[in-house]
């Protein structure tokens, strides 16, 4: 683990300060518990901050960011600590705040669609709660047991439901924050339209904890849908499954999940799984409808055919609750599954236009071959949004598998694609940035990001 001491001295001094107004027993200083905030679910390196502050309330994050500006320390917002980006990352040592214990879920209001929640609601928590209520809040990373609402909103977080309902993003409202300095806003509205001035709120939607620290977020909730139907479709390989992915949208088909396996990932989940995956099974696409009863109904019927007409081997239908969640269990797993395929792993979440899917598989696992690396690839389809993991088992091929990122995400940009489609630049996609953006549009953002926080003092390190 690295140990960046450079504002050690520094930290401790503002750490004392913060103490006296926030309570001591808020403020960790002990290694060992420190070290449960040096890393995040990412391959960047963990680095022990120097001073942990668990903040309990807007007023603790107000007296934490006042004093570490006035001792011009780093200071690095963190959630739930699942990010894969390295953002949660104190990578220049400091003060990590946990907004983990802001956690209240403050309104659900059935009239208003909307609830308003602390930052460190658990994204699964707030979804059952206003499901109770017959509400919806669509946004469903993987992590959703684990993760937080204001890591979401920094990380502007999708998941397998985006294809129909988008990303979060699309469900904030307005935001509460904290800016380096102790100074409040609150960005935003409580009504559907709004637009007063610049839009802040969706410029801090995807901040990855870099503008300011939000203290409460107003988010928009949809009304539950009545039905869901959930489908599990066999292909002999990954390019037949990505074409029958531009057949259901051509078809005008809005599935809410549309999740593909590639052949790794479905050998894979065959040998470690739980879920039985016949041997001849090349790919697989899991897909969800919704609405109500008699139109969830007929789109199966019609996703079958367009699904039987892109070359699907069989299709699989769950009739209860129990066989969706085994239809659900291959591609739930993967993620634990695929760290067991090799020794080595390096992962990207690189994104392309649904209609070039099949093609960016084909030239992934192509790349992986010339570079004597597999590649296994993952996830939501629909969006053209691919997990993509370089794996490898020889320690002397760790500059290949390096170099296989890198054509990943050049062949994903070739076709049109982004760096990037849900997990955030943070630290260890900073290199690739420049590869996407222009250096004119790089440099507004950091003209940005010095207007937020001009001593660069927030989550430095990160994005740029
Ligand atoms: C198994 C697994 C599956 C995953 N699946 C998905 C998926 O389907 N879709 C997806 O989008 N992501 C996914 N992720 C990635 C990750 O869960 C998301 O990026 C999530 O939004 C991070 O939330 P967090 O609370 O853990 O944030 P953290 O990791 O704690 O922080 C992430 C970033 O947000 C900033 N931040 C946190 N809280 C605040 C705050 N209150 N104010 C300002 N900045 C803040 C941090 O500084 C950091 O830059 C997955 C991760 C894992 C481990």
């Amino acid at each position: 683990m690295a140990d960046n001491r450079r504002y050690r001295k520094k930290s401790l001094l503002a750490a004392a300060r913060i103490g006296r107004i926030v309570g001591e027993h808020k403020v960790i200083v002990d290694p060992d518990i420190l070290a449960g905030y040096a890393k995040d679910e990412s391959e960047a390196e963990p680095v022990l901050p120097d001073v942990a502050i668990r903040a309990e309330d807007i007023d603790d994050v107000v007296a934490t960011l006042k004093l570490a500006e006035r001792f011009e320390v780093p200071v690095t917002p963190r959630g739930g600590g699942t990010g894969k980006s390295g953002g949660a990352v104190a990578i220049r040592g400091g003060i990590v705040i946990s907004l983990a214990k802001l956690c209240r879920i403050e309104e659900i209001n059935k009239a208003d669609l909307l609830a308003v929640v602390q930052p460190g609601v658990v994204t699964g928590e707030l979804q059952a709660e206003v499901e109770r209520e017959g509400l919806f809040f669509p946004p469903d990373p993987a992590s959703l047991e684990t993760c937080v609402i204001g890591g979401n909103v920094a990380e502007n977080a999708g998941g397998p439901r985006a294809f129909k309902y988008g990303v979060t993003r699309e469900y904030v409202f307005g935001l509460d924050a904290v800016l380096m300095g102790g100074g409040r806003i609150s960005t935003g509205r409580r009504t559907v339209k709004g637009v007063a001035g610049y839009d802040l709120t969706a410029l801090m939607v995807g901040s990855e904890g870099t503008l300011a620290v939000f203290t409460g977020v107003t988010l928009r909730l949809l009304r539950l849908p009545k039905c869901v139907a959930t489908l599990l479709a066999r292909f002999d390989d990954e390019v037949s499954a990505g074409r029958a992915v531009a057949r259901i949208v051509e078809a005008g088909l809005v599935p809410r999940v549309l999740e593909l396996l590639d052949s790794a990932c479905v050998e894979t989940a065959r040998k470690e799984g739980k879920m039985p995956i016949p041997e001849d099974t090349g790919a697989l696409l899991l897909i969800e409808v919704d609405g109500e009863e008699g139109s969830v109904e007929l789109e199966v019927e019609r996703m079958a055919a367009a699904l039987d007409e892109g070359g699907a081997r069989d299709v699989l239908a769950a009739q209860d609750e129990a066989q969706r969640s085994r239809l659900w269990a291959a591609r739930r797993e993967l993620s634990e599954l695929i760290k067991k395929r090799a020794a080595f792993k390096l992962s990207e979440d690189v994104a392309v236009p649904r209609s070039r899917l099949a093609e960016a598989l084909q030239r992934y696992r192509k790349a992986g071959a010339e570079h004597g690396v597999e590649v296994a690839s993952y996830g939501h389809a629909g969006d053209g949004n691919l997990h993509v993991n370089v794996l490898w088992n020889d320690p002397d091929l760790v500059v290949k598998a390096r170099e296989t990122v890198d054509r990943i995400v050049r062949i994903s940009l070739d076709l049109g694609g982004t760096i990037t489609g849900e997990h955030g630049v943070g630290h260890l996609k900073k290199k690739y940035l420049m590869w996407e953006q222009s250096r004119e549009v790089i440099g507004l953002q950091r003209k940005l990001k010095r207007t937020f926080d001009p001593k660069g003092l927030l989550n430095p390190g990160k994005i740029f």
